[in-house]
């Protein structure tokens, strides 16, 4: 049951002071003076007014905050950098178990491995990993949480070399739907481990996830070049030939979008088509340099800011131009190619939109993504060539709704070559675009943890795993 008033009205004060006491960390209602700022999420399309935000200092306060929405029949939205697309670290009503304020690390760079709890962003874990010259695959958009990206797959700068970031989680402790805490690993829990890497929130609060690091940069060869909108037909097609022969240190990807008025671009190009090639080499400079010169003559370009410089740099380039608090709607789609037709029918759909932020991004996959076996993990597409992410963005909701449904068009658009969804560039939640992202046998397997650990659907604010028994 979701309450819509203030917890206060339905559960009483006692209840709430007696909750209060047992937390480590900080209970916030709606009438505290920080409420607002803890139920904001990163897309204000979902600007919702929860009963309750327990934000968690430690394991203790998850366990007690499940226990205590379980024991109040209160829904529960499970929270770290609070990215989620489609705005499920938020509820009316419900209770958001707020992992933010869990923000240790332990690198060890002897055995290249780190320790992280569930409240850390990419900005915060590169830091600390970057000091010993060790990273993991990581968000593109660097106030992206750790955990909720790290449960859905992972797509970022390093998946071609080092896999999804999914694939370099070790174990990871979760607090499941009875309140109960296990660690998840090949040898303990395996079932549910599996399912943790690619199949999201679905199983359990995760407190602690252990990850292999691998050597990159500090400093490493990346950057955007930006090609006029009348040059995109030979840069895309150019790129897409070049993708074929890529090393695996190298991970790019092509953006068709609208050019922002930012002052590395010429006047005259804002508000204009332009298509991006971006990429980052995470092997030597000196090899980069040679890898991305194809890349930087498909056409004249714009501006060509490829060049060497810091890892953290690069993972935090794009941050200025995806800030909170706008409007936004994405929807993904994975192809396994990419035809003339498909890019021409993507240049017509970018045509065909009126967001100024709209922005059709193809991530190149393969290499050490594509030689984990497809049973290994929950996200099983790993014959993926091309993710696609569809993104309209708008300042306020004034026209926001056309813009999403000029996303969902672009989806449909796709339908000849999609083979499936990605459920962290979902905006929509529906059992059919759960199933879509999975394999029929995954998602059969999928449903057998989640009867395992969640069997009356405790955690649903997600892409839902629905137990058999519908929960
Ligand atoms: C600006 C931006 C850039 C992005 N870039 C990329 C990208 O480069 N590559 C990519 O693959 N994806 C990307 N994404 C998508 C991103 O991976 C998902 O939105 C992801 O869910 C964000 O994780 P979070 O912890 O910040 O989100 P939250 O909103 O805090 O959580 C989202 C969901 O994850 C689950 N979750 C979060 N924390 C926990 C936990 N401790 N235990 C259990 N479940 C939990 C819950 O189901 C929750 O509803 C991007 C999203 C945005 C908004």
């Amino acid at each position: 049951m979701a309450i819509t008033a203030d917890a206060r009205e339905v559960i009483g004060e006692a209840t709430l002071g007696e909750l209060e006491g047992t937390l480590r960390g900080q209970l916030v209602r709606p009438s505290d003076p920080d409420y607002d700022q803890a139920r904001a999420v990163w897309n204000a399309a979902h600007a919702r007014r929860p009963a309750l935000v327990i934000r968690c200092a430690g394991t203790a306060d998850v366990v007690r905050a499940v226990e205590f929405a379980r024991s109040e029949g209160l829904q529960m939205a499970i929270r770290g950098g609070a990215h989620s697309i489609a705005g499920f670290s938020t509820s009316d009503g419900g209770v958001v178990i707020d992992t933010s304020p869990m923000k240790g690390i332990r690198v060890d760079p002897v055995s290249r491995r780190a320790v992280a709890q569930p409240g850390l962003t990419w900005s915060e874990f590169d830091h600390e990993t970057q000091a010993f010259g060790l990273a993991v695959t990581g968000g593109l958009v660097s106030s992206t949480g750790i955990a909720g990206f790290t449960l859905g797959g992972g797509l970022g700068w390093l998946l071609r070399r080092h896999g999804l970031t999914c694939d370099n989680l070790l174990s990871a402790d979760v607090v499941t739907a009875d309140g109960q805490l296990v660690t998840a690993s090949e040898h303990e829990h395996a079932d549910l481990f599996w399912a943790l890497r690619g199949g999201g929130g679905n199983f359990g609060v995760v407190t602690s996830l252990e990850y292999r690091l691998h050597p990159v940069g500090p400093v490493v060869f990346a950057g955007p070049v930006f090609y006029p909108g009348a040059a995109a037909v030979e840069v895309l097609r150019g790129w897409r030939d070049l993708t074929a022969t890529m090393p695996d240190e190298f991970t790019t990807l092509a953006n068709i979008l609208v050019a922002p008025p930012v002052p590395f671009l010429p006047e005259a190009a804002h508000g204009q088509p332009v298509v991006g090639i971006i990429g980052v080499y995470s092997g030597s400079v000196e090899d980069g340099t040679k890898a991305a010169q194809p890349l930087r003559t498909l056409a004249e370009p714009l501006a060509d800011l490829m060049g060497p410089m810091p890892y953290t740099g690069m993972q935090s380039l794009l941050d200025p131009l995806w800030t909170a608090g706008a409007q936004n709607y994405f929807t993904g789609a994975l192809l396994d190619r990419l035809t003339d037709e498909t890019l021409d029918t993507l240049l017509a759909q970018h045509a065909a939109g009126h967001a100024l932020v709209r922005e059709l991004h193809l991530h190149h996959c393969g290499g050490a993504m594509a030689r984990v076996p497809t049973g290994a993990t929950a996200f099983a597409h790993r014959d993926t060539a091309f993710v696609l992410n569809i993104i309209a963005r708008s300042p306020d909701p004034a026209g926001f709704d056309a813009h999403a449904e000029w996303a969902r068009a672009t989806h449909r658009a796709m339908d000849p070559w999609s083979t499936g969804g990605y459920v962290n560039f979902t905006s929509e939640p529906g059992a059919d675009k759960v199933q879509a992202s999975y394999p029929p046998d995954t998602y059969a397997r999928l449903v057998a943890v989640k009867d395992r650990y969640d069997p009356t659907n405790q955690f649903h604010l997600n892409q839902n795993i629905r137990p058999s028994d519908g929960g």
